[in-house]
């Protein structure tokens, strides 16, 4: 990077900034984030090739590029993951994204649009594709794991092998936890059930699976105060805070920040956004003047980086 020899620290700050600023985007888009929650998103019902399709994906990189997203997980139906990996590389990590309702992709309750999430249609990926797929490194994450949607439990005997998998293949695994848009059980998803999508009930799993690495997704502490024990619990358990980071008033998302703090929990907050504007979302938590510097970098970028057990992803730009 940049060499201080000789110069007092205004000299130096200023050679840096001006030699970032002229070899790479990053001193203009900002530190580096890790954007945790990502759908590999259908704009139309036709394939990933369609126009709109392509366009939806475009608009999602420019957003990265200019908010300097170093890293992002995306998952969803998966002829549109692999459309995303393609053209994304190794900026992207590819989820699988199960169990799904008739086979077809079901968040959001979206009934429009849907798309077959595995080959083989099924509510659940091949268990012998999948393995082949995390192997093959196409696959590096399993989720987000939809199973409040389609009324399955945590700890439903058909997911014991894909948490085997997750725990002999040593990949990670993110939960949607917590509830739904308004009326989900009515509008898409017959067998929805707030109670099923209590982040706590995974207690069971992270016991039976000591050695998993679990990203709760939509972890609310307010609305679910016995997030707190779990984190203290399973230091192995991360979380995001999509989508609070972007519906809750300013003070509503600034108290939950604070109840993390509070506990000693900050730094299992990971960045995210769950398809909600990058800059928005990133400015929720840079208004948080309470955070210190080394907080706000550890939930931007440094705390998913500890989480995906990578070394230097958030010292690079885009
Ligand atoms: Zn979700």
């Amino acid at each position: 990077m940049c060499s201080s020899v000789g110069a007092t620290r205004t000299q130096f700050t200023l050679i840096c900034c001006a030699a970032l600023a002229l070899s790479s985007n990053a001193a203009l888009a900002g530190p580096p984030s890790i954007d945790m929650h990502v759908h590999a998103k259908n704009a139309v019902q036709e394939g990933p090739q369609h126009p709109s399709n392509v366009a939806s994906m475009h608009e999602y990189k420019a957003e990265a590029d200019t908010n300097n997203v170093v890293l992002f997980a995306a998952s969803g139906a998966h002829q549109f993951v692999d459309s995303w990996f393609e053209y994304f590389g190794d900026r992207m990590l590819a989820g699988a994204s199960f169990p799904c309702i008739n086979g077809l992709t079901n968040f959001e309750g979206e009934t429009d649009g849907r798309q077959a999430c595995f080959p083989n249609e099924g509510m659940f990926p091949d268990v012998a594709w999948l393995h082949d797929r995390i192997e093959s490194g196409q696959i590096q994450i399993l989720g987000e794991l939809g199973m409040q949607y389609a009324g399955i439990s945590f700890d439903d005997d058909r997911l014991t092998p894909y948490y085997e998998m997750a725990e002999a293949l040593d990949i990670p695994i993110a939960f949607h936890t917590s509830g739904g848009p308004p009326k989900t059980a009515e509008r898409c998803c017959d067998d929805f059930r707030l109670s099923i999508g209590d982040p706590v009930k995974l207690e069971e799993i992270l016991v039976r699976y000591p050695k998993l690495r679990v990203q709760i997704m939509h972890a609310n502490v307010l609305t679910y105060p016995g997030l707190l024990r779990l984190l203290q619990q399973f230091p192995n358990v991360f979380v995001d805070l999509t989508p609070f980071s972007s519906i809750l008033p300013e003070e509503g998302f600034h108290q939950m920040l604070r109840t993390y703090r509070m506990h000693g929990l900050l730094n299992r907050i990971m960045f995210a956004t769950d398809d909600f504007p990058v800059a928005a979302t990133l400015a929720a938590y840079r208004k948080a003047d309470f955070l210190t510097a080394d907080e706000l970098s550890g939930i931007e970028c440094r705390n998913a980086q500890r989480f995906l057990g990578l070394e230097d992803v958030c010292d690079s730009g885009y």
